[in-house]
């Protein structure tokens, strides 16, 4: 592919490293946000290991083993994608896989403080390892786990906000037993 090459000559690497990236982050749960950035990157590499990551400062809604499966069905018609979670230092975890890069997505610039300082950080730890970031689609930009968690929580629509499991999925956390 014609990005691939052009890349990889400015930087005298080799072609084949390309090949496989990480899409770490929480998914608690998927939205259509992350959802196009995957789809996005499926043209440019070829394989994505989508990986849920254990926070432990965060307090999830789904716990991984439901974040893994929303994944899972969310993506199960993407080409090239897999999908694992990790716990512990993101740089080992992509190093243990073997993948050469991680994908984040950026929305508007209130993101890009975090993923500068997480970025810089991560180089710190492995020069070997770039960052790469989708820009959002003007349409998602707006786009959160946890906007679609206050929004279901409170009974609005998402389902033009998640896949359809997803959607499924929060209605029976929230509202499951509510008569
Ligand atoms: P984290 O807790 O690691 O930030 P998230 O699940 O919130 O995990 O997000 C994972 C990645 O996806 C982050 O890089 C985030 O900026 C990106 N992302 C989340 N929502 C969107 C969206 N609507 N458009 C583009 N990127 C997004």
């Amino acid at each position: 592919m014609v990005i691939q090459n052009l890349l990889f000559s400015k930087t005298g690497r080799k072609f084949e490293m390309l090949p496989r990236i990480v899409y770490p982050g929480s998914f608690d749960p998927i939205t259509n946000g992350h959802l196009n950035i995957i789809e996005r990157a499926s043209n440019v590499f070829d394989e994505i290991i989508v990986s849920v990551f254990r926070n432990p400062s965060k307090d999830p809604l789904f716990t991984m083993d439901e974040r893994v499966e929303l994944l899972e069905k969310s993506t199960a018609d993407i080409k090239g994608v897999k999908v694992d979670s990790f716990s512990g230092l993101t740089m080992q975890y992509v190093k243990s896989k073997n993948a050469s890069a991680i994908l984040r997505g950026l929305r508007a610039v209130s993101d890009f403080e975090g993923e500068f300082q997480m970025a810089s950080m991560n180089r710190e730890l492995d020069g070997d390892i770039e960052t790469v970031f989708f820009m959002t689609d003007a349409k998602y930009a707006f786009l959160s786990s946890s906007v679609v968690k206050e929004v279901a929580q409170f009974n609005g629509d998402v389902s033009s906000l998640v896949p359809e499991c997803v959607s499924d999925a929060l209605e029976e956390k929230y509202h499951k037993g509510e008569f």
